[in-house]
């Protein structure tokens, strides 16, 4: 099934297109940060990052998408939960794992990103080990970015994200990342683990949501009773980020980092390859 269907490539100007999509989701995901406190609500960050999006004349994404719809700007999902939590009365408290989803479609273009952070507090409340997991879990990411390039297969990303967690954190396998562009999941699915479906080639134009999920206990996911929520099965913590990235001849250009990826890719050795 993977890799059959059609993946569309973008031209330069296309993928400019979406940098400036990748920059709202960006700045959004920058004001849902700074109140990452103990005292917010998940529905107060939701609310922020909405009024930037729609501010920036794009529309949030997510709204509306799936059975039933999803109902919120944001995924905010709390400690045991992986992904796709729904925004709501909940308070955040000191050590909490908070992972933050983010779209924006702007002139027609997707941007997708994630964050995840801790809810600083004395140290007694923050535990490590999730300071560790949330750590491992960007480092993935940069990873797996890092591994693009015209000509690989896209299994190199869940190579690469794999190596760089090790056995510390379980990736879990039953989410993955995405190609984006004129709608916000496309073709192909990309894996986070390693796995010998090579999938397609890598060719100039491809752009790809790379959003590793990492959680302390084992990979294995359930479904909320609200058909959206996806918790640990386990109840441990978990960690996602993501960035939706430009593949072209040159390089690199990660769309929804504020600095295209600069610092990071040539961390990693990676070519880095704006096109503005
Ligand atoms: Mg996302
Ligand atoms: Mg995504």
């Amino acid at each position: 099934m993977m890799g059959r269907e059609r993946i569309e490539y973008k031209t330069a100007d296309q993928i400019r297109l979406m940098r400036a999509a990748g920059l709202v989701v960006a700045e959004a995901l920058d004001a849902v940060a700074e109140l990452i406190v103990e005292g917010t609500t998940t529905a107060q960050l939701d609310a922020v990052a909405e009024q930037v999006i729609r501010g920036a004349g794009a529309i949030p994404s997510f709204i509306g998408v799936g059975h039933p719809p999803f109902p919120s700007t944001l995924c905010v999902s709390v400690n045991e939960e992986v992904v796709h939590g729904i925004p709501g009365p909940r308070v955040l408290r000191a050590g909490d794992v908070v992972s933050v989803d983010c779209g924006a479609v702007l002139k027609g273009w997707h941007g997708d990103a994630a964050f995840s952070a801790v809810v600083p507090g004395p140290p007694d409340t923050v535990d490590p080990d999730d300071l560790a997991l949330n750590e491992a879990t960007r480092e993935g990411l940069w990873h797996g970015i890092a591994a693009l390039a015209v000509g690989e297969r896209l299994n190199v990303v869940g190579a690469a994200v794999q190596d760089s967690v090790g056995d510390r954190y379980s990736l879990v396998e039953d989410y993955g990342g995405h190609g984006i562009g004129t709608s916000m999941h496309q073709p192909p699915h990309v894996l986070n683990y390693r796995t010998r479906d090579a999938g397609p080639r890598l060719k100039a134009g491809i752009c790809l949501a790379i959003e590793p999920m990492l959680t302390r206990g084992s990979p294995a996911t359930l479904l909320g009773e609200d058909r959206w929520t996806v918790v640990t099965q386990d109840g441990t913590n978990a960690a996602h980020w993501e960035h939706t990235v430009a593949l072209t001849k040159a390089g690199l250009w990660v769309l929804t980092a504020r600095d295209g990826g600069e610092a990071e890719l040539a961390r990693l050795s990676a070519p880095f390859a704006p096109l503005d």
